[in-house]
């Protein structure tokens, strides 16, 4: 008989490489993680180069508080993060990111390199994603540019998952529009193949909407505001009439993260239910804002899924508000009816 197989630790590139399968399942997933990073950087402006379909190359460049020189490889590094500290943190996290493990993964799976200046710092420093690397200085106004290149250069196995580069840029297109609809005071340029494919220019939440799902939907939709409250509930939901053959334009945020979430969308769907037909889809976007303590975000390490404390409470509350605002009599303004 064969002597059993020793326990080993596993190298950390290795260990990296299998969470990556978690994290970085395609060129929008990395997308989404580098676009969280800029948004948690406190960036106004964020732009977004993106070749064959993000497999080549995924660049952002933001305009965020940067990354210190010496920290440049600690933000490489797995389980290093500057967004919490203690379990108290967890419960109350307010940053899109907390993991610590979105760059470290991206950078076993691809060629990664940040350039970095902090606002103060004389000159930007540049740290290509390799071991024992050591960052070099660069010229770059305030901020940070993370350039992926190459996606599973080095792990062929995932290449062979990747569908043609037409369907992966969709993929990254709509990762941009969802993150662009929660923040629509960031001004977003996203360009394939050096042709610009859209640029959100700074607005409020109704202009950006609008610039991503339609100006008809804006103006043919409700507005709700539950108000302030233990829960509240804003955005934007069609009326039964501009109700969409295909379910493509729901949108919902707790947060200000995009979730799918089965909760929430049967909530939408019952609220919707004796004024749809079967086969039509309500187009909504619509934003939760709860205390972070009464929701759990780290389900998955995606987060899109999220667990709340009290589900029945946010379901009703959902339900009410949405029915609420469909049955507001014609005749007022669809911008009043404020639920
Ligand atoms: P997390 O976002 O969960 O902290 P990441 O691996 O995505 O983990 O990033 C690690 C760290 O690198 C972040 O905590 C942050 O301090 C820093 N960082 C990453 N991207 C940026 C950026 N665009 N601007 C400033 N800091 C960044
Ligand atoms: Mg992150």
């Amino acid at each position: 008989m064969k002597p059993p197989p020793s326990i080993h630790l596993l190298p950390d590139l290795l260990i990296s490489q299998i969470a990556a399968g978690e994290v970085v399942e395609r060129p929008a997933s990395v997308l989404k993680e580098l676009l969280e990073n800029a948004l948690d950087a406190g960036s106004s402006a964020i732009q977004i180069q993106i070749e064959e379909g993000g497999v080549k190359l995924i660049r952002i460049s933001d305009d965020g508080c940067g990354i210190a020189r010496d920290e440049l490889a600690l933000a490489l590094t797995r389980h290093a993060t500057s967004k919490i500290a203690s379990l108290d943190d967890l419960e109350h996290v307010a940053t899109l990111g907390f993991r610590g493990e979105a760059l470290a993964s991206v950078a076993s799976v691809a060629r990664l390199t940040l350039t970095s200046r902090q606002a103060g710092a004389n000159h930007a420093w540049r740290l290509v994603g390799e071991t024992g690397a050591t960052p070099e200085p660069a010229a770059l106004a305030a901020g940070t540019v993370v350039e992926m290149r190459d996606l599973y250069y080095n792990t062929p196995a995932r290449r062979k998952f990747l569908k043609a580069e037409a369907t992966e840029f969709a993929h990254c297109a709509e990762t941009v529009k969802r993150i662009a609809l929660a923040h629509p005071g960031v001004a977003i340029s996203l360009a394939h193949n050096g042709r610009t494919s859209f640029q959100l220019a700074k607005g409020d939440a109704a202009a950006r909407a609008g610039a991503i799902l339609g100006d008809d939907f804006i103006a043919e939709a409700r507005r709700i505001d539950t108000g302030a409250g233990p829960i509240r509930l804003v955005g934007h939901c069609s009326l039964p009439a501009h109700s969409r053959a295909r379910n493509d334009a729901q949108y919902c945020y707790v947060n200000g993260r995009f979730v799918r979430d089965k909760l929430l969308a049967h909530a939408l769907r019952e609220a919707y239910q004796d004024m749809l037909h079967g086969s039509r889809h309500p187009a909504y976007c619509l934003f939760i804002e709860i205390d972070p303590a009464a929701v759990d975000v780290n389900v998955h390490p995606a987060k899109t899924e999220v667990r709340f404390r009290d589900s029945r409470a946010v379901h009703q509350f959902v339900f009410h508000a949405v029915q609420k605002a469909l049955s507001t009599p014609a005749g007022r303004a669809p911008a009043e009816a404020i639920v």
